[in-house]
């Protein structure tokens, strides 16, 4: 059980809220979500799926410059492919007028001001955490006046920046988030992707957050570490309008994922976005949701990556090794094998009847039957791996080599090389080899054993596929703590794409079907796959 889980446990025992418990996920609809947002979503989610309550959506839309319908569509499909069902979808965008009303109540009561001063200027009388602030000239404006500029600022009648709604708390409190906070500020130059240009005055996080919690009835508010300092605020706010004893949400915070060699930022995500860094949001490499689901990772490997690193309240950073191992055991146990030859040579049977032709019998698993089989064509003329050969093979190479040595054909036969072709710069073009027609594999003299086995596909029959092998995208373990700019920390090899020989039993692939490709890696289909041009993402290496 987590921190959090026994906090719940103990309101339940002590008939908190009347035993309800109802939590939300807000995310902002200005970015694709990443895998640090599945940590609160497994949080958020999973609570009320434990306890018997409902967990909502709620987009915190507050900043229309930012937030778009294609975040809200994006983050809808991710959590409901992620496999969560929420109860209701709710926007911040919801609670304007509740809020404005609010913001005028807190003007009446002599609880906020509105200030002219430039932004520069605001943030030059904070202070610091250990000097007080100084008292903007504005804060004692009378109450008429600042209803009617914030009226008018609603209105429209006031320029962008001009002007903003002030909290006026304290300005040399120790919590610097206490220090006249803004509460509203003017947007005008975009409009608002639900509400349009009704609006000329948006709430900030920290007056629209708390407020829209208490509004739905939340119980437990889950978030992450870096609200604790606004904690006090958000109970600050709610104080103001709902009597001591009622019903009011609490805020609870837990750590944030991080994860080696990657950003976790939507921010800086939409920044290799725009910049063509990346191919998109769902480009296999990004940490994003629809990124690793085009990696070739399920949505549950990712829960079950989730549920390994726990929570708690000490801020870290997780290996990506735990993540691409969590993939591996789950794929382990279920991806097809089949051969793809990334650098082909040709090998030619010499012994082997020309325009002979048999299928092969390979099990999908080795050792699991019950996974069935697939047949594999076999003809004089094969596909293998360049390196699987060495005309001068050393006494440790135990692959092909004119040496005399046995290896086998994975599946198939044994074979013994005996000569190669090179062109005229000395690269090898064709390996020679005989085999032995009684030592197939699943007969009598399939038992003898080799030192090697290698792959190999059937030249008349093998497809031609795009391999895309990704690596990592970063090639420092922590970009955000580096004082280059991020940009310039992107790993030159996390993509090389190379045209690889498969077998013929991969036709009639669908997106997103796993499968290991033998001695490789384990391959995911890409969505832009097609039966003419196969495209295969390699979701992660053998081993890690
Ligand atoms: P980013 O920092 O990437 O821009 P954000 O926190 O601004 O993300 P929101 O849409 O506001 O994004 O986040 C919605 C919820 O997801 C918040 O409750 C936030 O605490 C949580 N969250 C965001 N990033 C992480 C993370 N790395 N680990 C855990 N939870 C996160
Ligand atoms: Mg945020």
């Amino acid at each position: 059980m987590n921190f959090i889980e026994e906090i719940v446990e103990k309101d339940l025992q002590e008939g908190k809220n009347d035993g309800r418990i109802q939590t939300r996920f807000p995310p902002e609809p200005n970015g694709y979500l990443h895998i640090g947002h599945v940590k609160a979503i497994c949080m958020d989610f999973g609570i009320a799926e434990k306890y018997g309550g409902v967990c909502n959506l709620r987009f915190d839309d507050t900043n229309p410059a930012k937030e778009d319908t294609e975040y809200v569509d994006s983050i809808t499909g991710d959590i409901a492919w992620l496999g969560f069902k929420w109860g209701h979808i709710y926007y911040a965008s919801d609670y304007f007028q509740k809020l404005y009303d609010l913001a005028l109540q807190f003007i009446r009561e002599g609880k906020a001001y509105v200030d002219e001063q430039t932004a520069e200027q605001i943030a030059e009388q904070k202070g610091t955490p250990t000097e007080p602030g100084r008292p903007s000239p504005y804060r004692d404006r009378p109450i008429e006046e600042n209803l009617r500029l914030f009226e008018a600022m609603q209105a429209g009648e006031i320029e962008e920046g001009k002007m903003v709604l002030r909290a006026k708390i304290d300005m040399a409190n120790p919590n610097m988030h206490f220090r006249d906070p803004i509460m509203y500020r003017i947007i005008t130059s975009y409009p608002h992707h639900r509400t349009g240009r009704k609006w000329n005055v948006y709430p900030m996080y920290d007056f629209a957050h708390g407020q829209s919690d208490y509004f739905e009835g939340v119980t437990h508010s889950i978030c992450t570490l870096e609200f604790v300092v606004h904690r006090p605020l958000y109970d600050y706010f709610i104080d103001q309008f709902v009597p001591q004893g009622e019903y009011r949400p609490h805020q609870y915070e837990f750590n944030r994922l991080n994860i080696t060699y990657t950003v976790m930022s939507k921010r800086k995500m939409l920044q290799l976005v725009k910049e063509g860094l990346v191919a998109g949001w769902d480009d296999p490499r990004m940490p994003t949701v629809c990124g690793l689901r085009r990696r070739g990772y399920t949505a549950e490997a990712i829960r079950a990556f989730i549920d390994k690193i726990g929570y708690t309240k000490v801020e870290g950073m997780i290996d990506v090794g735990l993540l691409e191992h969590t993939i591996r055991e789950q794929l382990k146990e279920k991806a097809p094998r089949v051969c793809a030859i990334l650098d082909p040579v040709r090998l030619v049977i010499e012994n082997y009847p020309d325009g002979q032709k048999e299928t092969i019998t390979a099990e999908n698993i080795d050792g699991k039957a019950e996974l069935g089989t697939r047949p594999m064509p076999f003809s004089k003329e094969l596909w293998i791996e360049r390196h699987d050969f060495q005309e001068e093979g050393s006494k440790d190479f135990y692959r092909l080599s004119p040496n005399g040595r046995e290896v086998r054909l994975k599946s198939a036969y044994i074979i013994q090389a005996t000569r190669c072709d090179k062109d005229a710069d000395g690269r090898i073009t064709t390996v020679y080899a005989n085999y032995d027609p009684l030592s197939k594999s699943g007969t009598e003299g399939g038992n003898r054993k080799t030192k090697a086995t290698i792959n190999w596909v059937d030249c008349n029959t093998a497809l031609d596929a795009e391999l895309r092998l990704y690596d990592r995208l970063f090639s420092v373990e922590d970009p955000s703590a580096d004082p280059r700019d991020f940009r310039e920390l992107l790993n030159p090899d996390s993509l090389h794409v190379v045209t690889a020989k498969v077998e013929s039993a991969l036709a009639n692939v669908k997106k997103q079907d796993h499968f290991q490709f033998l001695k490789q890696g384990y391959f995911v289909v890409d969505d832009d796959s097609t039966p003419e041009h196969l495209i295969f993402n390699r979701t992660t290496s053998l081993k890690g």
